[in-house]
């Protein structure tokens, strides 16, 4: 019932891309030795997957192959293979590529009555019975279709509590007006809203590690001096000697403990947060 739009996973396709523009900026013939070394030193987590990769950017063409001859050195005049990125836009078909609730590729439904497409695992069950499917986001815009014409304004004010948008909220957080957590996420409450909903996700992942330690919170994004880590929060987190599978025990302190498992953050390297 479903199709796939997308084979290729947005963040494989980006570093691609990067790669093959880089290459030929440099004049050279961006062939998979060339791409693979570019990955190496770019993007190195991302190489492991790049056969994978290219053979599904070429079934998504967004990415071509080209059959072209070496200009330099030993493969002068020699054919080779190579990969070139789209260098137009794409003409769209009226619908999206990726999931609108996660963002990945694969296999979606697409929404009869807006552009959005979703995996079926996306959706809740009630979305998936009905015989032609039209998507959450405009199951409520239908409910709060609001026709806003010069003269009946008056329209919107008896359907919508209070007008929101991303320009209003910028002004009122910059002039500090939310007191709390709820403020912001009554704004997420309007369906048009794309754009806040993903910022409702980062927030709340955010306000997650702030519940966690608001000390080491702040500090692992201030990264005021280079020893940021080894700076006790207040109260101090319990510091153990743990053990990660293949990895020997090693200090690290305790972010929290969930029946009898320890979530940690361990000393020394390199740390996010
Ligand atoms: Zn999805
Ligand atoms: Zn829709
Ligand atoms: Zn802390």
């Amino acid at each position: 019932m479903g199709t796939v739009r997308r084979y290729t996973h947005p963040a494989r396709l980006q570093p691609l891309w990067d790669a093959i523009v880089s290459i030929r900026n440099q004049r050279q013939v961006p062939n998979r030795e060339r791409i693979a070394a570019f990955m190496k030193r770019k993007s190195p987590g991302e190489l492991p997957t790049l056969d994978e990769t290219l053979r599904l950017a070429i079934q998504d063409n967004c990415v071509y192959t080209k059959t072209s001859k070496g200009h330099k050195g030993v493969k002068a005049g020699v054919e080779q293979e190579s990969y070139r990125a789209p260098d137009s836009d794409l003409e769209g078909d009226g619908h999206d590529w990726y999931c609108f609730e996660c963002h990945e590729n694969g296999d979606v439904i697409l929404c009869s009555t807006c552009h959005r497409v979703y995996h079926r695992v996306c959706l809740k069950e009630e979305f998936l019975e009905a015989e032609v499917f039209s998507c959450p986001v405009c199951a409520v815009k239908n409910l709060l279709q609001i026709q806003v014409e010069e003269d009946d304004v008056w329209r919107q004010s008896y359907l919508c509590f209070r007008k929101m948008d991303l320009t209003i909220m910028e002004a009122k957080a910059k002039e500090q007006e939310y007191q709390s957590l709820e403020d912001v996420v009554g704004a997420v409450h309007n369906p048009l809203a794309d754009l806040a909903r993903q910022m409702l996700r980062d927030c709340l992942y955010d306000i997650a590690e702030i519940r966690l330690c608001s000390d080491c919170y702040r500090m692992s994004n201030e990264k005021a001096d280079k020893h940021w880590f080894c700076q006790p929060c207040d109260p101090p987190h319990e510091l153990v000697y743990a053990k990660q599978k293949g990895f020997p025990f090693w200090p690290a302190k305790v972010l929290r403990i969930h029946e009898n498992m320890y979530d940690v953050r361990f000393f020394g390297g390199y740390h996010e947060r």
